[in-house]
This record gives C-alpha cells, sequence and structure tokens, in this order.
C-alpha cells in the first residue's frame, strides 16, 4: 500500500503529528521501535493534564486513541533506510519489509550522551537529571549537585538555584573564568573542584580525595543527537544547538530534502513532552497542507527556518 505520510517514530511528535493525519482521513503509517527518551524516568512532569503521569502510560493512552482511526496502520519496528524522491519514499526496516509513502515525517527523537562517570547512568531519570521543570520540584529545595559536562553546566548551576542550593561539581570537564566564578559565586553556587570518583547511593558524590557529600538529585547537561542517522543518510541539514545537533527545519517542519519533514526533540530545542506535542500537531498540519497544495513542498531557504 501507498501511505500518504510515513511517521518514523511513534512517541509524544509522532503521534501527535500523526492524530491531526489520521483525524484529516489521511493514511499513515507509523513506524515506531518504542524507546521514548524519558523511558528512564518514572514519572513525567510539566505536561498539563497529565502532570506527575508514567511516561509509559501518557503514551498508551495516546495509542489507544490513535487505534480508532480506520486510516492509521501501526507497526512496532525500526526503520534502517528511507530513500526516494517526494511522491515516492520507500522505508525498510529492519525486518527486511518495504513500505511506500508521499511523504516522511520524521519524529525520531535524540540520544543523550552522559558523562562518564561511574554510578551515573544507573541514575539517570531516577536521581540524576537534565531538566529542572521536568525533575527539580521533587527535590523540594534540598542540595542539588551539578556533574560537569561541558560549558552548558554553568548556565545549569544557574538555573538549578531556583530548584536547591547548588554545587557544581567541576570534574575537571567545565572550564571557568573568573568572571564565570563571580557570577555562580553571586548566585550561591558552591564550585566544587575534586574529581568525582564513582556516584552511589541515592545521589551521592564520592570525591577522589575521600569525601561524600550527599544530594537530594544530580543534574547534568547532557550533549543530544539524532537517535537514528535516518535523516543524515537521506541528506538532511543538521545544525548545531547549545544541547547539540538536531535537524535543521523551517516554521513548517520542512526539512532540506523535498517531502521530509521533521518534528520533536530531533528537530527543535529546548525538549519537553509538551513542546514535542506541541510541535508535531504542528507538523501534522504542514504535512496535511503540502499533500493538498504540492506547491508548499519548495524547500526551505538557505539560511533555515527562525525557531
Ligand atoms: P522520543 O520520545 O524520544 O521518541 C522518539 C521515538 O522514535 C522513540 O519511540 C524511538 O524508539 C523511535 N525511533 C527512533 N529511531 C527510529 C527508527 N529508526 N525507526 C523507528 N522508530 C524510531 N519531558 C517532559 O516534558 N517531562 C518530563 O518529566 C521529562 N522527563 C525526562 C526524563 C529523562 C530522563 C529524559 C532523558 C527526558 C525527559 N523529558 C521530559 C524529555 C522528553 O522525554 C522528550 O522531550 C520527549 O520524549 C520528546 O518526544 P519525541 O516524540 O520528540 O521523541
Ligand atoms: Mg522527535
Amino acid at each position: 500500500m501507498h501511505h500518504d505520510v510515513i511517521v518514523i517514530g511513534g512517541s509524544y511528535a509522532g503521534m501527535a503529528a500523526a492524530l491531526q493525519l489520521a483525524r484529516a482521513r489521511r493514511s499513515v503509517l507509523v513506524i515506531d521501535a518504542g524507546e521514548r527518551r524519558n523511558r528512564f524516568a518514572s514519572h513525567s512532569h510539566g505536561f498539563l493534564g497529565q502532570d506527575g503521569v508514567p511516561p509509559g502510560e501518557i503514551a498508551a493512552n495516546a495509542r489507544r486513541q490513535l487505534d480508532v482511526y480506520p486510516t492509521l496502520t501501526w507497526l512496532e519496528g525500526r526503520v534502517e533506510a528511507a530513500t526516494g524522491p517526494v511522491d515516492e519514499f520507500t522505508v525498510t526496516t529492519s525486518g527486511g519489509g518495504t513500505h511506500q509513502g508521499r511523504r516522511i515525517l520524521l519524529a525520531s527523537g535524540v540520544a543523550d550522551r552522559l558523562p562518564a562517570v561511574e554510578g551515573l547512568t544507573e541514575r539517570w531519570g531516577k536521581a540524576v537529571f537534565h531538566c529542572p521543570y521536568c525533575h527539580g520540584y521533587e527535590l523540594g529545595q534540598g542540595r542539588i549537585g551539578i556533574v560537569g559536562n561541558g560549558p552548558m553546566s554553568i548556565h545549569q548551576a544557574e538555573l538549578l538555584t531556583a530548584w536547591g542550593d547548588v554545587t557544581l561539581l567541576v570534574n575537571g570537564a567545565v572550564e571557568l573564568s573568573q568572571e564565570d566564578r563571580s557570577t555562580l559565586e553571586r548566585r550561591g553556587v558552591t564550585i566544587e573542584e575534586a574529581p568525582i570518583d564513582r556516584i552511589d547511593g541515592h545521589a551521592d558524590v564520592a570525591t577522589a580525595d575521600g569525601r561524600r557529600l550527599s544530594f537530594a538529585g544530580l543534574f547534568t547537561a547532557t550533549r543530544t543527537s539524532p537517535s537514528s542517522s535516518l535523516a543524515e543518510a537521506m541528506g538532511c541539514a543538521l545544525e548545531e544547538t547549545p544541547m547539540g545537533i538536531q535537524v535543521r527545519t523551517d516554521a513548517e517542519s520542512k526539512t532540506s530534502v523535498t517531502g521530509v519533514f521533521a518534528c520533536g526533540d530531533v528537530a527543535r530545542a529546548p525538549h519537553s513532552v509538551s513542546l514535542a506535542v506541541g510541535n508535531g500537531a504542528m507538523a501534522g498540519a504542514q504535512v496535511h497542507r503540502s499533500l493538498l497544495w504540492p506547491a508548499t513542498l519548495a524547500p526551505m531557504q538557505a539560511e533555515g527556518g527562525a525557531r
């Protein structure tokens, strides 16, 4: 079957887009590998009407509602390749199956590169976080440690002072100018230079010089990049943000490749469920518009869209 749209990634952004398209009675194929970025967290916060709900529950509820639409097909799996010109895209899954579609919508999310600190990965989403709006409130204004991971850690330390008593654990990973130091001091941030040996307990930091610093929670500024190389392989232009690499899109969610759209974390920052859903809904409508008025498919300006 030749679908109007193939949505690659069926999480918050992809489902929000698919919902608009299915409600416009378009044939939509959603292919999803089931690895939502927030799968490490027990609860999702900050999404209106769903505050404190487990991430998987939000997704399962949305999925049930999507299942009602007869023109929507859901496929569990991973897309390995996507090729072809507009109106005749072919997508190949890891199982070897091929699917045809007139448009591609990438909603495949990003992956976080975590700092290499012993004990950190196991606590990701549980006691180590990156987004204060998502997980800051629950720390009850307690002690917060920032695990240094590049220049964004300075900004993160400043920001987190709104949620608790902050220590920046430099860990040899953040270069601090005299100006940075006085800014942080003014905000009441404690600067800890001793390298981190490991994290244990709930969020205890064992320093290389033998001390143990206990925190209500830890934050770290991760670097993100597209969780799949599909966009790059299709020739979509990428761009740098302070958080990492994303697919370049214009205000209509178009990438630099005609007929390929992108939405959610893979296409915009900052990142949250609300913003992914909002951007997904917009992208769904824009893809629909391109089916009704193919002239709007003209590739985005070389300068890229402001966002
Ligand atoms: P994702 O949710 O990452 O989904 C991408 C989907 O695409 C996945 O299902 C993936 O398997 C699939 N996919 C990728 N490649 C392929 C492929 N080749 N073929 C098929 N499928 C593919 N935000 C909040 O608002 N509140 C929170 O409390 C919160 N907590 C977080 C906690 C943690 C630890 C992290 C890391 C993030 C958190 N976030 C939170 C951010 C939130 O998870 C993201 O903003 C959101 O998931 C982005 O949605 P998305 O649909 O763009 O991408
Ligand atoms: Mg996405």
